[in-house]
């Protein structure tokens, strides 16, 4: 079969392996270059002992502190209000005790996978190089924020994820440059990569050593027809022509999928991050910040520390004051981080959906239209058990996931 890929971000660009392994032709469509996709800049994180949604308790709790603080972890700006307002009740009805339940079934069900997935993906190509297995810490500035996460401790020990809750001693020997710090878990089954840029940049080389057909340009328009599916882009080149296209294109999926009357409320959580020459915040592994809304990773090339929610939507400028308020937050941790020069900053676009959980299925109309988008927090988490859902999909075989969590219909 042909299949035509629209993006080649980290989902689009695990989902053509995954079509090239089962022996399908693959055209990637992608402009490249795009500022700000999440796809280069994010922490890395292969988070897949997470099972908790945006809209959860943890984040009701904080919320109130957040939204008073105009650079603290969560901000919207004043005049995207008007359009994020349908997102924002869909988050609010997201929010009901029955709808979390079932958005943390649906994470657990695919975040089951994913490592899993991520390691036969990379051993196959010959790149489990990437993969850093040094498991994950979260850590709270005071002992009360903690005994209040005790149940999700629980929730997830209930799905077999290891969870082991360290001692000032313990954490101190772990990660001796951490001050501050109160209480502290481990995630031993946690784990990171390299650099995620330079694994999309591998994989994106491995596809085309693959003889992937690439086509650099923006996918403008999706036009169904009786026999195959055309793919017209803003290139020099005739319409791209295949039997299934997989739409996979971050948030910038929302216009596409409009296009094929389906109304997704896909929105941008833009993140920020500051990413500092490696060694500097003087870290051993990934370090989730409880309450705080960032996190911090010993990239490969770099120490990154990232994180904030801002919906602003894709065209306002970045506010790098959020990243300067971050790092100036961080540096009640790692004190020595205040001597430190300013760091390279970046700001990215998360796509995502009200219920935190990814679209994958079928468009509403059209069974030849695949969606892979909305990952939100995990896209690299999720992105090598969406190529294996997606390539179940584009050959009709059955999946091993219940994938009525994630399909359009549940707009
Ligand atoms: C600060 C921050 C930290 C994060 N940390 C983590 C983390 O630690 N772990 C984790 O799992 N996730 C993390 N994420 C989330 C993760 O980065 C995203 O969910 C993920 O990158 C989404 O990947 P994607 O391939 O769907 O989209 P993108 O990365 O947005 O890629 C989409 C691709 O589509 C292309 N495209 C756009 N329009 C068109 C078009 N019309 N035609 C053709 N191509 C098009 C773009 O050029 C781009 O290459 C983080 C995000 C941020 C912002």
């Amino acid at each position: 079969m042909r299949v035509a890929i629209i993006g080649a971000g980290i989902v689009g660009l695990a989902t053509a392996h995954a079509l090239l392994d089962r022996g399908h032709e693959v055209v990637l469509i992608e402009p490249g270059g795009k500022q700000g996709r999440p796809t280069d800049g994010n922490a890395g994180w292969i988070a897949h002992t997470d099972v908790m949604p945006l809209a959860s308790p943890k984040a009701w709790r904080n919320l109130p502190r957040w939204l008073m603080d105009p650079l603290g972890p969560l901000t919207i700006r004043p005049g995207y209000l008007p359009h994020l307002a349908p997102w924002l009740v869909r988050f609010l009805l997201a929010s009901s005790p029955s709808r979390i339940k079932a958005s943390i079934g649906a994470i657990r069900a695919i975040n089951a996978e994913a490592l899993p997935a991520w390691k036969s993906l990379l051993s196959s190509l010959d790149l489990s190089g990437h993969l850093r297995e040094n498991g994950i810490l979260s850590v709270w500035r005071h002992q009360s924020d903690f005994n209040r996460s005790r149940d999700i401790f629980e929730r997830q020990r209930s799905f077999g994820i290891e969870v082991e809750a360290l001692s000032p001693a313990a954490l101190a020997e772990l990660e001796p440059a951490l001050h501050n710090v109160e209480a502290a878990v481990l995630y031993p089954d946690a784990c990171h990569v390299s650099d995620p840029a330079v694994l999309a940049a591998d994989l994106l080389r491995l596809a085309l050593e693959r003889r992937a057909i690439p086509v650099t340009a923006h996918a403008t328009r999706i036009e169904p027809t009786d026999g195959a599916v055309r793919v017209h882009t803003d290139g020099s080149g005739p319409p791209v022509v295949a039997d299934q296209i997989v739409i996979a294109a971050g948030i910038w999926s929302r216009v596409l999928a409009a296009q094929l009357g389906d109304r997704i409320p896909l929105d941008t959580e833009r993140g920020y991050n500051a990413t500092y020459p490696k060694g500097t915040l003087e870290i051993g592994r990934p370090i989730m910040f409880e309450g705080e809304g960032f996190v911090t990773t010993p990239l490969d090339t770099g120490d990154r520390v990232g994180g904030a929610v801002e919906f602003a939507g894709l065209e306002a400028p970045p506010n790098h004051s959020r990243t300067d308020a971050m790092v100036q937050r961080l540096t009640r941790f790692l004190p020595h981080l205040q001597s430190e020069p300013a760091a390279k900053r970046w700001m990215g676009f998360r796509p995502s959906i009200p219920d935190s959980l990814p679209v994958i299925g079928p468009a509403g109309r059209d069974w030849r239209v695949i969606y892979a988008f909305g990952h939100g927090h995990y896209g690299l988490t999720q992105a090598a058990i969406t190529s294996r859902l997606v390539a179940d999909l584009v050959e009709r075989k059955s999946v091993g996931i219940d994938l009525k969590p994630f399909a359009t219909q549940r707009f």
